[in-house]
């Protein structure tokens, strides 16, 4: 695999760690290049235990969130940048939708991962969705000559969801992040505003990676995430 160019955009600045830190890893221990795209710092309500501080004020929590996600994408070997659109709610105005179909034009990504459709626990990761696959077609076109610069149609995968059974969201693909999960847990670790969700997601690669020993019969995957294809894939032979 050469170049592959993936671009992952969350709501909210440490979804991608969680739910797609190790694909990132593989893509880029692979030769590929991540960039990491946060609608939000997730300032307002992905941030539990930095309000538990006195004097805590918006823009200080915004500062250390951008700071741990930075890092965590450096361990992963990926670069991080937010649009700062705010959280709780998240909300995606005219102007907000071109920013982000112009950060897919311009980094014309091969694979573009994003939130499911679904969450009843959270508000902005719908709104995430709606805006990255509206935001995708934008850049992309009808797959047809168009009256603006269009990028050849990145894949869409959908990542995994706190929740998934109430999320919409059904595993199509595995990826295999043994090689890379002590990447992984170091870039979560980063993460100290949400330390309540290092170990959960820790446990989650095992479980995955039994899945992902099952479907396929590698007895040699430990870990791995889930994905949800959301773009029919494209082959030249069954
Ligand atoms: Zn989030």
């Amino acid at each position: 695999m050469s170049e592959r160019r993936m671009l992952v955009i969350g709501a909210h600045s440490a979804d991608f760690v969680w739910r797609a830190g190790g694909a990132i890893a593989v893509c880029c221990a692979g030769g590929g290049v991540a960039r990491v795209i946060a609608l939000s710092y997730g300032e307002r309500g992905e941030s539990g235990e930095l309000w538990k501080q006195e004097g805590q004020t918006v823009e200080n929590v915004k500062r250390v969130r951008r700071g741990e996600a930075e890092r965590a994408a450096a361990a992963l070997g990926a670069s991080f940048d937010s649009l700062d659109l705010g959280d709780y709610p998240l909300e995606i105005d005219a102007d907000a939708l071109i920013r982000v179909s112009e950060v897919i034009r311009e980094f014309a990504p091969d694979v573009l991962i994003t939130h499911t459709d679904t969450d009843p626990f959270n508000p902005d990761h719908p709104v995430a969705h709606a805006a990255v696959a509206r935001a995708r077609s934008l850049a992309a076109g009808a797959g047809v000559q168009s009256a603006f610069k269009t990028v050849t149609p990145p894949e869409l995968f959908l990542f995994e969801p706190h929740q998934p059974e109430l999320c919409n969201f059904t595993p199509t693909t595995f990826v295999d992040i043994t090689a890379v999960i002590d990447q992984k847990v170091a870039a979560m670790s980063e993460m100290k505003a949400q330390q309540y969700l290092q170990t959960y997601y820790r446990e989650r690669a095992d479980h995955r990676g039994n899945h992902a020993r099952r479907s396929s019969g590698n007895s040699e995957i430990r870990q791995a995430e889930a994905f949800q294809r959301a773009t029919p894939q494209v082959v030249s032979a069954l």
